[in-house]
Order: C-alpha cells, then structure tokens, then sequence
C-alpha cells in the first residue's frame, strides 16, 4: 500500500518524520517559540510521505504543532480552540489576528475589507451572484477551468451570466493573452463584474497578471494565494477558499472593496451577503472558528517565511524541477497546459495512454508520493506554499527512473 515507503525512490534519506521530530525538538530545547519556528523552510515530509494533493494539501509541521497545542489549550486559557465561544477575547482576538496577518500580505489598506465568509469557494461563488446579478446586469466569466465552470453553474440559475474567454478546449487549456486586442476578453457594457480564476488547479495553469478591465474584477485566489505577490487592490472582490495556503477547510477569505460590498443587492438575508459578514466583523452567526484560526496561523507562518515574494520564488524552483523534466523526456510525458500559461503550483503531465499513467501513479505511491492522479485525466504535481522542494526532487528521479523504463 502506498506511503509505508521511504521519502527516496532509492530510499537514501532519513524517514521524514524524524527528521522533523528532531528540528522541533530542537527547536523546543533551546527555548524557541513555535512562532520562531514558523521562520525555518519547509524541509521533510510527515511520515515519510509526500502529499501531491490539490487540497487539502500539505502544511507545515509548525503550524500543525501549534493548532495541536491549541487544541488542548487556547492562549493559556485553559480552553481548547474548539471548545472557545465565538463570543469571547480569545475568539475576538484569534479573529483580529488573523484579519491583520492576512490584510498586511494582502497588502490592501481600509478601502478593501477582509472578510471570512462561511463556506468553500462553490459557496461564495453562490453568493457573489447572489449579490450582484439577481437583480439585473450581466456576470462576465473567463472559463479556464472546472473552478470557473462552477462557478458559472453557481451563477445561471441566479441572473444572466456571459462567457467572456472560452479557454478549454480538448487539446490545450489556457489563459486569455493580455497582448491580445481587448485582453482577449469580452465584457458587455452592463457587466456587474468579471470573474477570473487566477490559478487553475485541475489544468495547470495560471495567469501571469489578473486581466485588465474597467468593471469590478473578481479573483477566485483559492489555489494561489499568498504563492506570489497579487495586486489585491485591482480588484473589487478576491475569493479565497482556506484548504491550501490558507489550511483549513470550511471558510473562505475575501478581500473586498468597501464600496462594492455596499452596491449589493438588500433583497436577500443578511447571511447570504458579504457587506453583513463584514458589518459583524465575520461574526454574524457562529463562524468556523476552527478554520479562521488554522488560516490566520497558516498566514502568519507564511509572513514568517518571507512573505509571497520568497514563496514565489520556491514555488518556481520546485516547479521548474518538474515541468523541465517533461520537457525533457522527449515525448515520453506531455502537458496540455499551454506553456505560456504555466502553473508554478499545480504541474500537470501524462504519458501517452491511460493505462501507462495508472501505472505512474500507483508506483509513485509504493515509493511513498501519493495523490498525483490528476483531475482532469494524466497526472498532477500539486505544489503549494509549503510542500517541501525535496518532493520535487524525488518525484523527478521517479519520473526520469519510469520513463527510462517504460520508454
Ligand atoms: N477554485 C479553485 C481554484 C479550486 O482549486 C477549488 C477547489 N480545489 C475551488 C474553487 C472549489 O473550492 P470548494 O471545494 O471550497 O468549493
């Protein structure tokens, strides 16, 4: 069964989880806080496996170990994290902690709120419909991927929705060219808003920058932020589900203009628009508490880190490891992720037939690399913020190993 292998296909390196056992016992006896240790690069793996998974994904050992703390105790409280009441300091100050972490990497002043809305992304994709197009006016949507093809089924049943970039086709998936006339994007004059997503998990690609256009722009951030410097303030509004770079699931971050939030339509309940969550300060009614925690630990560890500029650059090595190495292979792997639109956090391949990719996956996962099996057909690499590079390595000793013997 996958993941009782070691971390190396040719099993030379230590198991990971002592390595890491012994970095934060270490970490423990010359009196460091959990917080100093949120500094350190993601290294090992946890028991020896390496999670390609598109999320929930991989987190750093730092931030697991301090919610492990917190379960038991929250802030020398005497109150584990789950038991709090969202009514009390502690809860108040978990949530202003984690509005301040995240609005400082955002980098948004008090134009754009930070708000964290209850639900995945599919949910808040309901919502923003919810809010803007009931009423009349059009969604303008770029469908690169299964996220914004949800995202445009959210939408339909709720108000008129035009799509304005048609980027899936069968061979290639892609990303409007901006050196194109008009951005390669089509906007009717009565769009309440353009809807991006910016990183396309199940494809494999992302944009390079967030399209350019006058009407309010939407960004679903859910697989990408945080991996790399965004421009926050071009937007009116940015979804973020919390289950990747943002830990856990159950909540999503938005970063919203103010005066968007208050151009909203008032014929729904206060829980179904954002502008209410943000009025209560993301306390309208019992919010996932849990989730917000997770998410503003995660974000302080990725602050400690070095913020998304040094993430940005990790991210590009350990993807650079991995899509060279297609390209490489002189054919025996491929991509339909068109080259200009490269994702650096989900790297997705194949071999000529299904039956070879099967293979691929189930023997990665004996050499302890699990959850490659892509989701649109082939393989996918899932990469974010804090998988560790030496996953990276390992997997293209594996994929350089298979093709040589399958070639
Ligand atoms: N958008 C993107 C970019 C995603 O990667 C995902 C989930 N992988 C979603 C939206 C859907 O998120 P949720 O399951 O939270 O609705």
């Amino acid at each position: 069964m996958a993941g009782t292998a070691g971390p190396s296909i040719h099993d030379s390196s230590p198991t990971g989880r002592d390595a890491e056992d012994d970095r934060l016992g270490a970490a423990y006896a010359v009196g460091m806080s959990i917080q100093n240790a949120f500094t350190t690069p993601p290294t090992e793996p946890r028991l020896g496996i390496y999670n390609f998974s598109a999320g929930p994904s991989h987190m750093p050992l730092e931030v697991v170990d301090k919610v492990r703390e917190e379960l038991l105790d929250l802030g020398s409280s005497g109150i584990g994290l789950l038991e709090h009441s969202h009514r009390g300091p502690e809860y108040d100050q978990a949530n202003e902690e984690a509005e301040a972490v995240v609005r400082r990497l955002a980098g948004v002043n008090d134009d754009h709120a930070v708000i964290f809305m209850p639900g995945g992304a599919t949910v808040n994709f309901a919502f923003l419909a919810l809010n803007y197009i009931q009423e009349g006016g059009t969604g303008v949507y770029l469908d690169t991927s299964v996220w914004a093809g949800k995202a445009i089924e959210e939408a339909r049943p709720i108000g008129d929705v035009h799509v304005g970039f048609d980027g899936r086709s069968s061979e290639m998936f892609t990303c409007p060219d901006p050196a194109r006339e008009g951005g390669d994007i089509d906007v009717p004059s009565d769009a309440r808003y353009v809807f991006y997503c910016a990183n396309n998990t199940g494809e494999g690609t992302w944009y390079e920058q967030p399209p350019i256009t006058d009407r309010p722009l939407i960004g679903d951030l859910t697989s990408d932020i945080f991996s790399r410097p965004w421009p926050f303030e071009r937007h009116a509004m940015t979804i973020a589900a919390g289950q990747k770079n943002l830990g856990a699931a159950g909540c999503s971050v938005v970063v919203a203009r103010r005066d968007f939030l208050a151009d909203a339509s008032h014929r729904l309940g206060p829980i179904l628009r954002f502008e209410d969550h943000e009025k209560a300060d993301s306390i309208l009614n019992t919010p996932p508490t849990f989730a917000v925690r997770v998410i503003g630990l995660m974000a302080e560890w990725t602050e400690a880190q070095g913020g998304p500029a040094v993430i940005a650059e990790r991210n590009a090595e350990k993807a650079g490891l991995v899509w060279s190495t297609i390209d490489g292979s002189e054919g025996f792997y491929h991509s339909r992720a068109e080259r200009r639109s490269r994702s650096n956090l989900n790297v997705t391949f194949q071999t000529a037939s299904p039956e070879t990719d099967a293979r691929f996956i189930e023997e990665a996962a004996g050499h302890g690399m699990v959850n490659l099996k892509g989701l649109v057909g082939g393989m996918r690499a899932s990469m974010y913020n804090a998988f560790p590079r030496r996953g990276a390595e390992i997997l293209v000793e594996f994929m350089k190993d298979f093709a040589a013997r399958n070639g």
